[in-house]
């Protein structure tokens, strides 16, 4: 530590693997790799300019390849940014997360927690063992972001190839590129270029005075089964029918275009309805906003629009919704309001 470090601010590192934590055998592949296999002292260790940024202290939360993402690792991550965010002398906390699920973890921080301090997510499209390795500079980023008086206020960032999105729009758009992270409605929430940071535009705020939902929601201790199914040419019901019979208590519908749904689709989800299934129509096309009927039939009306949210976020606020009250599986009306709120 420098002499003048101690008046840098205090930012903490929260790792759980992913590609950013990769290492690969050949420098020259960016694509046959292990995924979170470098522990994140030795991230933060690659990155000297950060001393300059800031004080940064790190915690190994986990080592996973976020594909394998699941709620206990949701509800441990949900404590430690619960814990770190109100430690006297935390300016913000930065999570290493990998690309594959960064998008549901961000909608579910988003969504749970107050973040009194910046909570920055970033990740790495290429490992840390890669020829121009793109997880160093994101890592700066993210602390420099997590830092700067300016993200506060502002909830769940993420920070990846110089970009800041607001973490419920964003979304992982591309398989292997380092600008694979868009949020397709709205734009970045801003840039970082070097120490220069600028947040362009403010996310929408929830008033949750004003809205039938919590400001956050509580972290479920027990999550109820809500699954994804996804409308297409000739689908059959029988994934329906057998997720009813195990007893799902929501479904989203990665529907076609403006929320369309296959009629046989369409049939067993009126069912599911019918059952007490809460029934999300979001959509697959990965951007847009599905549409609310001004006079649905009496099959659309007990489907509920996910927004502008996609699949994957809308299964995430669903579960925590139906975890505060599952008796919004049987009142369309409510949980649609839910949505539009959120
Ligand atoms: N499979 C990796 C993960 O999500 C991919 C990545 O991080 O880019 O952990």
């Amino acid at each position: 530590m420098s002499a003048s470090s101690s008046s840098l601010p205090r930012v903490v590192v929260l790792a759980t693997g992913g590609t950013i934590a990769g290492s690969s055998g050949d420098p020259a592949s960016s694509a046959q790799y292990q995924a979170a296999t470098v522990p994140v002292s030795q991230l933060v260790q690659a990155v000297p300019a950060l001393a300059d940024v800031a004080r940064v202290e790190t915690e190994q939360v986990a080592q996973i390849d976020s594909k394998d993402m699941a709620f206990g690792l949701w509800q441990q991550l949900a404590g430690r940014v619960a814990y770190w965010s109100v430690q006297p002398d935390v300016a913000g906390i930065v999570i290493t997360h990998g690309t594959d699920t960064l998008e549901e973890t961000a909608m579910f921080l988003h969504l749970t927690q107050s973040c009194p301090v910046p909570v920055v997510i970033t990740a790495a499209m290429r490992p840390a063992t890669s020829l121009s390795a793109d997880g160093p500079l994101n890592l700066l980023d993210a602390v420099r972001v997590a830092a700067s008086p300016d993200a506060r206020g502002k909830g769940v960032l993420v920070v990846l190839n110089q970009q800041i999105h607001a973490g419920r729009d964003v979304t992982k758009a591309h398989t292997s590129a380092v600008d694979a992270f868009v949020s397709p409605n709205t734009g970045p929430l801003g840039y970082v270029q070097d120490a220069y940071i600028r947040f362009t535009r403010m996310p929408a705020r929830r008033d949750a005075e004003h809205l039938p939902v919590p400001s956050t929601w509580p972290v479920p201790s027990t999550w109820p089964l809500a699954e994804i199914v996804v409308s297409h040419a000739q689908p059959g019901r029988v994934a329906i029918d057998a997720l009813v019979a195990a007893g799902v208590k929501g479904l989203v519908v990665a529907a076609t275009g403006n929320g369309s749904i296959h009629e046989t689709l369409a049939a067993a989800l009126a069912d599911a309805a019918g059952a007490g299934v809460a029934v999300v129509r979001s959509s697959r096309t990965g951007a847009g906003h599905v549409s609310i009927p001004a006079h649905p039939s009496p099959r659309a009306g007990l489907f509920v629009s996910a927004g502008d949210l996609n699949p994957y976020k809308a299964r995430v606020l669903l579960l925590l919704a139906l975890a505060a009250d599952p008796s919004l599986g049987f009142d369309a009306v409510r949980l649609q309001s839910v949505f539009a709120a959120c």
